[in-house]
């Protein structure tokens, strides 16, 4: 640090300036909070005047993470693995590390003080539930968001004399950008100058593709019928749904699992343990009847227990740091080699574990040898011994529709989810199968070097990445905790869920919407509200967040084209520096005082979505100190 000077050259500048540094931060979401803290651990450390005025309708947490929204939403991450907070693993830029508790430590410690103070309905429940919280088990959204308050107050009553922080409950409408030292933002309450302006936007809900249109204008036009779009389920208005109403839920994603929780045990049903499958479903009358499917027809994999220690991750065997580095240096990597050594460390991680427990009479150091060797697991151990019902099959795992039909495919899929919560069970680090399929998730960082070093052909990327990898990657990794998989099989076994199957397309029909599955002609069902249940897609264009709007409109986005085989394919994604998260203009002229960052960059960069981890050299940590470093070291 002082090597190069930096320290002493901000120092020098800051006795110049005699107004203080005034940034705007627009989003209350996690990184909008994490922009805050890192502003003023800088400050703190470099002393310089600074305001801070953080705008977001939603309030301090953000829109995903409000304490008072429904208890019957659940994270899908451990609360061992959330945190606001740097640790001394992250790669900073020059930053303070400031050290915290995770949410796991905080509900342990701090909360029990803390939420009876607070002024939230959920408040006691929260707290019931901050003093049971299992390290490896789901807290509610809610508890985040109330640790991220806890996080705000703790943040600005650490702050400096010389620091101020705002607050306002309050929409940003638009952006202008005056020079290098200057943005106006305006709100209902007028326009503001500021110095710099950090964007952590999130999800933005779209402008209704005609399709949807369509299907929103038949509920519109009928008594008795309701559309809901493309959003966070905890904003859709559920209330005017009863017990007479069928549901239709088109997705069988995350959101998925949210809509059949808020309609069934958010309704007053409950589960109990049953020996048949897994749990039983009883249910309180007020529920709809529910339909769903997707393209697939299958839900999304559970996601496994997790065993591993903080920070721990599996090493690489076939994208290692050497093969990264190697592809790095030549400037590229096919889009089938990358795609096939992933998948053969997902194998790798299967077959070591499978002969470890079940073969003993395979060698197994010779089988990693030759695995490593050939890099073609699979091979290797049925050349080993392994029998072909246990060898890795990835047609059927991508696409569990290729193993059965039409008339099977009802009880198929309640094994399947039976079978998918059992395996889930069986842990990250013991179960053959949940063990290879966490792979997916601890090769992260690899998978992002590779994407942000441009290393794949637009080709590649688009084909290869964006619609092979990337689906295959959601289906298998993201999924919900393992019970909610037991609920949704005892939901079904109870005749509330069906799943209508692959393939499913909707149409309006007089007085309702018909659903089918194309590919099992006989399945035609009718229902009356007809939910998007899955979240909006990432696409400026469309967004109708009013700010993305007028900035568009100034020509202060510059989307992310791709040139497969010549084509001009728009991805949705907001360009920006790739270092330090500046906003890149239509014109390419990148703004030094203007960050923006996260999900509205995502499909430029990869997997913007995923709250910060502890321990792991966070991405979202790392960025967010490198945007702080450039911008005061730009405005100082
Ligand atoms: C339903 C749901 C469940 C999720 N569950 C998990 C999970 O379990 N684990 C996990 O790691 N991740 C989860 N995620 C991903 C989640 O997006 C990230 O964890 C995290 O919230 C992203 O933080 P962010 O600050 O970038 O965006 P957000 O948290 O979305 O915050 C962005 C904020 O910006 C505000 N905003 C937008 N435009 C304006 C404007 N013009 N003016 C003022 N304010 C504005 C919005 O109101 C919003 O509050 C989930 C996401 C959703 C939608």
């Amino acid at each position: 640090m002082t090597k190069n000077g930096r320290i002493k050259v901000l120092f020098f500048n800051t006795l110049q300036r005699r107004f203080p540094m005034k940034i705007a931060i627009v989003g209350a979401g996690p990184r909008g909070l994490m922009t805050m803290e890192r502003l003023v651990a800088w400050q703190q450390r470099d002393h310089f005047p600074l305001t801070i005025s953080i705008y977001d309708p939603a309030g301090i947490g953000g829109k995903v993470w409000q304490p008072t929204q429904p208890l019957a939403l659940i994270m899908n991450t451990i609360p061992i693995q959330i945190t606001l907070f740097t640790d001394r693993s992250v790669r900073l830029s020059g930053g303070p590390v400031t050290t915290g508790p995770n949410l796991y430590e905080w509900a342990h410690t701090i909360a029990a003080n803390w939420l009876p103070q607070q002024p939230w309905p959920t408040q006691t429940a929260l707290q019931q539930e901050a003093a049971q919280l299992h390290p490896r088990g789901y807290a509610t959204r809610a508890l985040y968001g109330a640790y991220t308050h806890w996080f705000y107050e703790y943040v600005t009553t650490h702050a400096s004399a010389e620091t101020e922080i705002h607050f306002s409950p309050m929409m940003v409408t638009d952006l202008q950008w005056q020079d290098d030292h200057t943005v106006l933002l305006q709100t209902a309450a007028g326009t503001t100058t500021f110095n710099g302006a950090v964007l952590a936007l999130g999800y933005s809900e779209n402008q209704l593709p005609a399709d949807q249109q369509k299907l929103a204008d038949h509920a519109a036009a009928n008594k008795g019928l309701h559309y809901i779009p493309q959003r966070n389920p905890a904003d859709a208005d559920l209330s005017n749904i009863d017990n007479t109403d069928t549901v239709i839920l088109r997705g069988l994603g995350l959101s998925f699992f949210d809509y059949t929780t808020l309609l069934t045990a958010g309704r007053g049903g409950t589960f109990t343990e049953s020996a048949e499958h897994g749990f039983k479903y009883h249910p309180s009358g007020r529920e709809p009847r529910i339909l769903a499917s997707s393209r697939s027809g299958f839900p999304y994999r559970a996601k496994g227990y997790n065993e591993k220690d903080d920070g721990e991750e599996d090493t690489p065997q076939f994208l290692t740091a050497a093969r990264l580095a190697a592809w790095k240096k030549a400037g590229h990597v096919a889009g089938a080699e990358f795609w096939q050594l992933l998948q053969a460390e997902v194998e790798y991680v299967y077959y070591s574990l499978l002969v470890q427990r079940e073969f003993s009479a395979i060698d197994l150091s010779q089988l990693q040898d030759q695995m490593r060797k050939t890099a073609t697991p699979t091979a290797a151990a049925q050349a080993a011994g392994v029998p072909t019902a246990q060898l890795w099959q990835w047609p059927t795992i991508l696409a569990p529709r290729k193993a059965t039909d039409a008339a099977q495919y009802a009880d198929y899929l309640l094994n399947y989810l039976i079978q998918d919560y059992q395996e889930a069970e069986k842990g990250t680090k013991t179960g053959p199968f949940t063990s290879a399929l966490e792979v997916l998730r601890d090769m992260r960082d690899p998978i992002r070097q590779i994407v942000e070093t441009g290393l794949l052909t637009d080709d590649d990327y688009d084909h290869v990445f964006l619609h092979e990898f990337q689906p295959a990657n959601d289906f298998l990794s993201i999924g919900p905790p393992a019970h909610r998989i037991q609920e949704l099989a005892a939901l079904i076994a109870a005749g509330v869920v069906t799943i209508v199957g692959p393939d499913m397309t909707v149409s309006p029909t007089t007085g309702g919407f018909t659903v089918s599955s194309q590919a099992y002609s006989d399945r035609t069902y009718r229902g009356n509200v007809l939910i998007e249940a899955r979240l909006p897609a990432v696409h400026y264009q469309t967004a109708i967040n009013p700010l993305l709007r007028q900035m568009n409109a100034h020509g202060l986005l510059h989307g992310y084209v791709l040139h497969p085989s010549g084509q001009t394919v728009p991805t949705g994604a907001v360009t920006v520096n790739r270092q330090n998260a500046a906003l890149i203009t239509a014109t390419g002229q990148e703004l030094p005082n203007v960050a923006l960052y996260g999900i509205p960059t995502e499909g430029y960069h990869w997997l913007t979505t995923a709250s910060p981890r502890p321990d792991v050299n966070d991405l979202s940590l790392r960025e967010t100190d490198a945007l702080v470093a450039a911008l005061i070291q730009h405005l100082s």
